[in-house]
């Protein structure tokens, strides 16, 4: 799957014919080809936060365990923007991999 850069759609090729056809996302994603009128499902996995990732990293250095609710910094973006219920896994799981990613590198 991949972003159509001038409509900026989700895009992925029909697994029958191979045209391309746009994807529906959700938590999961729905394509019908225009082609062959194939239909697909899949699910879907939102792309890692950078920032997050940087900024568990840095909380990291900073001293701070690996407990994402002992994160000053974590806590106020997600009061931010994971105001919804059920919205801010995604977020914490960018910023363990930033901090993760930190503590193996001061192993090696
Ligand atoms: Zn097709």
């Amino acid at each position: 799957m991949w972003t159509d850069v001038n409509t900026g759609k989700l895009k992925t090729n029909c697994t029958v014919c191979g045209a391309e056809t746009d994807a529906k996302v959700g938590n999961k994603y729905y394509t019908k080809c225009s082609s062959c009128g194939r239909r697909e499902r899949g699910s879907i996995r939102p792309p890692l936060n950078n920032s997050l990732v940087e900024m568990g990293r840095n909380d990291f250095r900073n001293g701070v365990k690996r407990v994402p609710a002992l994160s000053k910094n974590l806590l106020n973006y997600i009061g931010s923007n994971n105001k919804e219920i059920g919205t801010a896994l995604p977020s914490i799981k960018a910023w363990i991999k930033g901090w993760d990613a930190e503590n193996l590198k001061r192993k090696k």
